[in-house]
């Protein structure tokens, strides 16, 4: 194992970048990437920082903050690499003998050459993510094959950092923690659907419903099947699918503009896409696997908004959860067929990565990402989760990592 540290160093909006032109036998030619190297015999992952830091751009660090730790497979060689990031540091930057230095505009660092695995860390950085770990696994021909995220919390659910920002909401994502059922099903299902003993998912909504603030009688659950139909609902859904039947059927996006009705979706691979509108106070879940991004539910969700509650969609702040990452997601030509009639030839080669006989591997969270933006959501108003329910299903319910005998988790989204 080898253990290296790296080190993002930021001032006015920009980080210092090396472009790692110099060294023979780099793995990292071409490619850039924060400052940082080896550990040497009998040092701590912070002398070697101040070292590397110091040697590779003159400059003395005198704070930092720990942001994550990066376990990188490729091969048979297997890297420990603690992250760091400073914004206070003092010298006069020099040469460096690796490649050449830059101080790169933060938006602009994503465009750069980096590693695939990079851009997940850079924006945790950027978003200024709590402390993290993180597993990358690469074959040899550069490609991610894994990604383990965990991220440091005291709960076992999740929230959305932009979404926290909007005070009048409530917003999760459950994920397998806390709840009561047992073995696939282990510990907080919250699919009816899925063969679990019914009194155990009840008691599990309720048990979620008090950790986030949300009684179950509020609670309204759609009715997924994989639809691309979107349908407003009020304090006269108030309850169904939770302790009492629906008087719908068929709808795999649900929006309000009322208060004190939770939304919820439910989820173990396909992305729940969170919208929330601060101008008119208005919401919208919807559950997107593939059928649903390929007929674009995320556009009839926007256009319910709008029709709706006068939704603008600049104003739109939006969250793309956690769902089955391209590295996980093998799709036959078929479905290929049908993302290349929905996408331009652009978006088909962001999205689509191709296999052997035939066969992709699909970008989900991805070609969602896509339709918002194509709905005039703001990139800056879009938060991306990272989290590849199928590489985490160890605390993640994931359909295709568990071939499918699973339980299912569940999104929530309310309007004090
Ligand atoms: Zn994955």
């Amino acid at each position: 194992m080898i253990n290296t540290v790296l080190c993002y160093l930021e001032k006015d909006g920009k980080y210092l970048m090396l472009h790692r032109t110099k060294k023979e036998g780099d793995i990292n030619r071409d490619k850039w990437i924060g400052v940082g190297g080896k550990l040497e015999e009998g040092e701590s992952p912070e002398q070697c920082l101040v070292r590397e830091v110091y040697e590779e751009t003159g400059y003395q660090l005198v704070s930092w903050s720990f942001r994550g730790l990066i376990t990188f497979v490729y091969g048979d060689i297997t890297e420990q690499m603690y992250l760091f990031s400073s914004t206070d540091f003092f010298g006069e930057e020099k040469i460096c003998d690796e490649g050449d230095l830059e101080w790169v505009p933060k938006e602009d660092i994503l465009n750069l050459p980096i590693w695939e695995g990079d851009r997940i860390f850079l924006r945790r950085l950027r978003d200024h993510s709590p402390f993290f770990s993180l597993a990358l696994h690469y074959d040899r021909d550069e490609r991610l094959t894994k990604r383990i995220l965990h991220e440091e919390s005291d709960k076992d659910y999740l929230t959305f950092r932009k979404l926290n920002t909007i005070p009048w909401l409530v917003n999760a994502f459950s994920t397998r923690r806390g709840g009561v059922s047992e073995g696939r099903y282990a510990r907080m299902n919250l699919s009816f659907t899925v063969g679990d003993d019914p009194d155990r998912v009840f008691s599990n909504f309720r048990i979620i419903g008090e950790k986030i603030g949300v009684r179950t009688e509020d609670m309204v659950l759609a009715h997924q099947t994989h639809t691309t139909n979107v349908m407003p609902v009020g304090k006269a859904h108030r309850g169904m699918g939770i302790v009492k039947d629906r008087s719908f059927c068929d709808i795999d996006a649900i929006m309000t503009a009322e208060s004190g009705l939770c939304l919820v979706t439910s989820h173990a691979d396909c992305a729940p896409l969170y919208f929330a509108d601060p101008v008119n106070h208005a919401i919208a879940l919807a559950h997107s696997g593939w059928k649903g991004t390929a007929g674009n539910i995320c556009k009839n969700t926007v256009d319910g908004m709008q029709n709706n509650y006068g939704t603008d969609p600049k104003d739109l702040i939006a969250v793309i959860g956690p769902a089955i990452g391209a590295e996980c997601y093998e799709i036959g030509p078929e479905v290929a067929d049908i993302f290349r009639s929905s996408y331009s030839r652009s978006e088909c080669e962001a999205i689509l990565r191709p296999k052997d006989k035939g066969k992709y591997d699909l970008d989900l969270p991805g070609a969602n990402f896509i339709n918002m933006i194509n709905c005039g959501i703001l990139p800056e108003n879009i938060e991306v989760s990272d989290i590849c329910t199928c590489c985490c299903h160890d605390w993640m319910h994931s359909h295709r990592g568990s071939g499918g005998k699973r339980g299912g988790m569940a999104a929530f989204l309310m309007i004090r």
